[in-house]
């Protein structure tokens, strides 16, 4: 059976048995400081445990991305050794909220594996929850019970609270869990070793394939058990494991999920799957790796040098690093299976085909630079480790450090290749020396808080600021705050219009009155959903009721910034293509500015083309409309843009300016009609990241300035011209007269350059068999003089020539002296010009048979050659 009927098979099963089937959410997760990436299926779902909020309907079924590389999942450094662990990989799952519990969920998950996937019953075992002393708890006997119905009791097996007992974090929902695992090892095999004995014994060929977990405890902070009011399901099932097992195979690579991957690097390296441990590893591990980083790269995380980007960049460094080593990869290789990758989740996971060639781009940037580095950093570590083979075997942490910083090679890259060679790392001391260059950064950028002072209890406060930039309000809490040496303090109020700065948009300023005072707001940003005002001073009176107003000016001018990047947006899909994607906006009162991706530069036609459309649009005078807690689906079908962190369950707000041009999911403020932005200009087009553009404009008030500005300035030129009939023509037209008059110039220059040599030559004077020539000459520039010096000394023996120059305006002294008569006569022309330059106020030098000097005094000029005569009627006539 091929995955992609294996995976329609499961959603169908539960889809019959009421569950609603939902898209995965996004692998990369926004706004969660605990988390960068979803690890499993119940992430998205955790606010349903939790009680936050209620599902749409209490069963539910989906495929979900997931990544294990980071924190408490992190399978990392196993992928690739071993044949069933990912990076990314799908956890299938079935939910009850509320709903069914342990019966229907063991029943069906067999039912599932038996009689629709037709896996050998007798090849299966399922894990319970042997109970724990600590927390008070028997065996899980209900879920053994339902199970016992189902398999002899020789394959249940009861397991730890450390393999069968899942906990969300330190606190919160929680339970026990069933594990369903599978033997698929020959039947010699199986007959040797008892299946039984090898679950969870890290047998490649024993895997477990689902988890089945029991929700029906909340575990409080004083760590103490309590029932929930609820009994929750929650599931997991590994999709790549599931085919490996009804494909009949004994890896996950040698499924149809990977196989075509495998075969392609295979190809490309020359080299055959299976044949070679060390190839067979890279395969894998490249395999792997490109399915991480592209659908990453998809869910908008791009490599980058912290946080969930570096643990992208680290991963594709170390599929590049073994393909580079172990399969003879020295030219950018990965991005090149983009293609086939996308091909394969077509109709599954449609952001890799909707972005693929973006995917590409920024993959092939990331191997290039890191191939740069790759080269250098191999041959330090060689050293290095040939070091450390001598001495102790220990790679010590700074070196470590040292690698990672100035290479960029990640730990695990540098711990493995030291495995490689039997040497280790010296962990600790790695992390002593991030943990010195992190509180260097942090230092840079310190902020400490006091505590909060509460004046006031609150149910929850309220955002005005959509429909008034004004209200009445008091003070729930307030606290001082140190940012960079600087006081300030940090207020929140129970009802504010003010607009905290998010999705791109600047934060309001304004302020708060008592009607007596008036104190200033300076900034509002959020901190998990609060907004906060920021403030230099606090009022006298906190208790008072405070008119909190907004700048209205500036607020407006945002606005009209901001629906102005909603405008172009569209536009840009227009003009470029649908593959044009949001990946960052800046929008404030002066300038509008906005990411996305793109592949080239933007020609002049086509950004023409993308002002025009929007700045029709602007006359349209369409207008806002706003609707407020539209759920994620339906903003889907109104065909919203930027679906990007959301999730399932989420509520959006949806902003259209005529349905079938701009339709934006958008948390900002806007124009109340497109005809106040007036005006859009673009001022700047150019390349911020691979594959991603930027284009900055400029609305309203602003754009007609530049207007202005730019007719003034064509009036002033045309003016200057006396208003030519084309200006163009008239401005190319002095260019050409300037070309043809500078050509000119420099002939005329030659020529009186050679009217002087001759002048010069009739000047020398034999003297005692010398060609003695001293003179004052004139001459356009000073590279006359030169050459006319070099060939006077080519052309007449025995010459001391030296020439006391005006250029025009500025004096200048060259002397030559034949080189035989350096030497015969011991004379140096750059000792002898030190002498003469006093004359000019100037200074020079040179070589022995030749030097010059500038000087600042032109009238210096006749006393040079004075002096000069002297000098040389002293060597001359001796
Ligand atoms: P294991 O012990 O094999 O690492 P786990 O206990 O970490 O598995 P769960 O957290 O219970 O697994 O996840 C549910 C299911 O997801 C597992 O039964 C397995 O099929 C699958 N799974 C877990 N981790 C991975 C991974 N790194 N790669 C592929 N599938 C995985
Ligand atoms: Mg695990």
């Amino acid at each position: 059976m091929e995955s992609k009927e294996i995976r329609k098979r499961f959603l169908r099963f539960f889809e019959e048995k009421q569950h609603e089937i939902v898209a995965s959410a996004p692998m990369v997760i926004q706004n969660d400081p605990t988390l960068m990436f979803t690890n499993a299926g119940m992430n998205q779902f955790k606010d349903f445990f939790l009680g936050n909020s209620q599902p749409s309907s209490n069963r539910i079924t989906d495929t979900q991305k997931c990544l294990r590389v980071s924190g408490k999942h992190n399978d990392l450094e196993e992928v690739g050794m071993d044949t069933y662990h990912h990076t990314m990989f799908e956890m299938l799952g079935n939910w009850s909220f509320g709903d069914y519990f342990k019966k229907e969920a063991i029943e069906w998950a067999w039912k599932l594996l038996t009689k629709e996937f037709k896996l050998p019953a007798d090849r299966m075992y399922a894990s319970v929850f042997g109970g724990d002393e600590a927390d008070g708890l028997e065996m899980d006997q209900e879920a053994f019970d339902y199970w016992k119905e189902i398999i002899p009791e020789d394959r249940i097996i009861s397991g730890s609270k450390k393999d069968n007992f899942w906990e969300m974090g330190d606190t919160g929902p929680c339970g026990p869990c069933s594990e369903i695992h599978i033997d698929l090892r020959s039947d010699e095999e199986a007959a040797k070793v008892p299946g039984r004995d090898l679950v969870n014994m890290d047998h490649p060929q024993v895997v477990e394939v689902w988890n089945l977990v029991f929700m029906q405890f909340n575990r409080l902070a004083n760590g103490s058990l309590q029932n929930l009011p609820a009994q929750h399901v929650d599931t997991g099932m590994g999709f790549e494991r599931l085919a490996m097992a009804i494909q009949g195979k004994k890896s996950n690579y040698d499924t149809d999920v990977f196989s075509p991957l495998i075969n392609f690097i295979a190809e490309s390296a020359h080299v055959k799957y299976g044949e070679n441990e060390k190839t067979d590893i890279a395969l894998r591990v490249i395999s792997d790796h490109i399915r991480a980083i592209a659908f990453a790269i998809a869910d908008g995380q791009l490599p980058s040098n912290n946080k969930a980007g570096y643990v992208i960049r680290r991963i594709l460094r170390r599929a590049v690093r073994y393909g580079y080593t172990f399969l003879g990869f020295k030219e950018p290789f990965m991005n090149t299976m983009v293609p086939l990758l996308a091909e394969q989740f077509d109709g599954v996971f449609p952001e890799l085909v909707a972005q693929k060639e973006f995917i590409s781009k920024v993959i092939r940037e990331e191997e290039l630079s890191f191939l740069r580095t790759l080269d250098k950093g191999l041959a330090k570590l060689e050293i290095i480790t040939n070091q450390a083979k001598n001495v102790n075997g220990l790679i010590d942490g700074k070196t470590v450090f040292e690698l990672y910083d100035t290479y960029g090679f990640p730990f695990d890259l540098t711990s493995l290749i030291a495995r490689e060679n039997e040497l280790s790392v010296d962990e600790e001391g790695f992390k002593k020396e991030m943990e010195i260059q992190k509180n260097r950064s942090k230092k840079a950028a310190e902020t400490s808080a006091g505590d909060w002072v509460e004046l006031k209890r609150t149910e929850e406060v309220q955002f005005l600021g959509y429909e008034s930039l004004s209200a009445k309000s008091s003070i729930v809490k307030y606290r001082e705050i140190d940012e960079k040496g600087k006081k300030l303090f940090q207020i929140v109020l129970d009802r504010t219009p003010f607009y905290a700065e998010s999705g791109g948009q600047v934060g309001d300023t304004g302020y708060l009155s008592d009607g007596d005072k008036r104190i200033s707001i300076i900034d509002t940003k959020k901190e998990n959903n609060l907004t906060i005002h920021f403030s230099n001073e606090l009022p006298e009176n906190l208790e008072a009721e405070f008119d909190a107003v907004v700048n209205s000016k500036k607020r407006k001018l945002t606005e009209n910034n901001h629906s102005a990047t909603h405008l172009l947006h569209a536009a840009l899909r227009q003009v470029l293509g649908p593959h044009v994607q949001q990946k960052g906006s800046l929008v404030n009162e002066k300038v509008l500015r906005f990411d996305f991706s793109h592949f080239s530069k933007m020609t002049d036609e086509e950004i023409d083309q993308v002002e025009k459309i929007v700045n029709q649009k602007v006359r349209e005078n369409i207008s806002l409309d706003e609707k407020r807690n539209v759920p994620i689906a339906e903003a889907q079908e109104m065909g919203a843009m930027a679906l990007f962190g959301e999730k399932y369950g989420d509520f959006v707000r949806v902003i259209t300016f005529d349905k079938d041009y701009s339709v934006e999911l958008c948390g900002g403020t806007h124009v109340p009609a497109t005809g106040t932005i007036g005006l859009m200009k673009i001022v700047s087009e150019g390349s911020v990241a691979a594959g991603v553009r930027r284009i900055e404009a400029i609305t309203a008030d602003r754009a007609e300035e530049y207007y202005t500005k730019q007719n003034k300035l064509v009036a002033q030129v045309n003016e200057l011209l006396n208003s030519p009939k084309d200006l163009v023509k008239a401005v190319e037209t002095l260019i050409k007269e300037k070309q043809e008059l500078t050509k000119t110039i420099e002939s005329v220059n030659l020529e009186k350059a050679g009217a002087q040599k001759d002048v010069l030559q009739k000047a020398i004077k034999p003297v005692n068999g010398y060609n003695v020539l001293i003179a004052e000459a004139q001459l356009p520039d000073a590279e006359g003089l030169k050459k006319l010096s070099f060939e006077l000394k080519n052309e007449i023996n025995n010459l001391i020539m030296i020439v006391a120059a005006d250029i025009a305006g500025k004096p200048q002294i060259s002397i030559m002296i034949s080189e035989e008569l350096v030497k015969s006569l011991n004379l140096h022309a750059g000792n002898l010009i030190k002498e003469l330059a006093k004359e000019i106020k100037g200074g020079g030098g040179g070589q022995p048979f030749y030097a010059t000097a500038g000087g600042k005094d032109l009238s210096g000029l006749p006393s040079v050659v004075t002096k000069a005569k002297e000098i040389i009627d002293g060597i001359t006539n001796h």
